[in-house]
């Protein structure tokens, strides 16, 4: 595995590979990676010639600035990770090779309703600065192919409005959310929770499953109380559980029984907040 910190290098390595007929797939991380980011690199060997990861925890998606200190790095693991899966490209970028003029007076995208919901009013300036990080990463890299997870289902919402806005030619691939045996959706931030509350943490999975279970036509608000005991039960602090429709995201509190809905769940244990999601699967 070849590893770039600088933007130029990386370019010019990746255009002469490109000239040379190779297909680029691209999976930004943020670090302490996982089986789920080892999925999306799979994904990516499996339909393009070279696939480059970055590693980079970008300070302008974080509006919590504790939570930006505190998020995992476990480096030298996440190169041995990369390695063992033969990927090919390690872009390691500092701060300044993304943002050389600083973090200040960033651009601002009109992303639109897919941004101004869930995830949205809790974490303010969060996806605008996903998208200031992605388009500087996908202007370095130029994949053909970008692939991203199913687990920030908003997030490619949101990267697909980018792809849109800037006429991108990438491919976007949604790749399915890995999870531990327990169910528990796997994140960096899983690393911060105590074993006690990573067991208890599965009950995401149940409250979601819950719901995609005994959905039937007709309202949904008693499902979603009963889904939010589940997870009080556990010892959650619930920042959001909606049903939403899959292609806008706007709120349901009825089904129709044929409009395709995703259940999404962001929630505190142990000060960690973790998010996850389930498409309702057809009837
Ligand atoms: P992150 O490092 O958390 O920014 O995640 C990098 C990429 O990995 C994003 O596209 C995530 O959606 C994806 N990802 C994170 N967790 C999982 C998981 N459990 N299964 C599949 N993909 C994941």
């Amino acid at each position: 595995m070849i590893i770039f910190k600088h933007q130029k290098d990386l370019s010019n390595f990746l255009q002469k590979q490109v000239n040379q007929g190779a297909t680029i797939g691209f999976v930004p991380t943020m670090g302490a990676l996982h089986a789920g980011h080892a999925s999306l690199i799979s994904e990516s060997k499996k339909h393009c010639k070279l696939t480059v990861c970055s590693i980079f925890v970008n300070p302008t998606q974080f509006n919590d600035t504790a939570d930006f200190a505190k998020y995992p790095k476990t480096i030298e693991s996440d190169i041995a990770l990369l390695e063992s899966l033969q990927t090919e490209v390690l872009y390691l970028p500092e701060v300044s090779d993304l943002y050389p003029s600083g973090t200040q007076q960033l651009e601002h995208y009109d992303l639109g309703k897919v941004a101004d919901v869930l995830e949205g009013p809790s974490r303010p300036g969060h996806f605008q600065g996903v998208c200031q990080v992605v388009n500087r990463l996908l202007m370095a890299v130029q994949p053909h192919q970008l692939f991203m997870g199913q687990k920030d289902f908003q997030q490619c919402r949101v990267v697909a409005r980018l792809l849109e806005l800037t006429n991108s030619s990438v491919k976007l691939v949604t790749c399915p959310t890995l999870r531990e045996p327990s169910g528990l959706a796997m994140s960096s931030r899983n690393m911060r929770l105590s074993e006690v509350a990573k067991q208890k943490a599965a009950a995401i999975y149940q409250a979601l499953n819950y719901i995609n279970s005994s959905l039937k036509p007709g309202p949904i608000q008693t499902l979603t109380e009963e889904a939010c005991s589940i997870l009080e039960k556990a010892g959650f602090k619930i920042d959001y559980l909606k049903v939403c429709n899959y292609y806008d995201l706007s709120e349901t509190d009825q089904w129709n029984g044929t409009d395709v809905l995703v259940i999404l769940i962001a929630a505190y244990i142990d000060d960690v907040r973790l998010i996850d999601n389930m498409i309702v699967s057809s009837r």
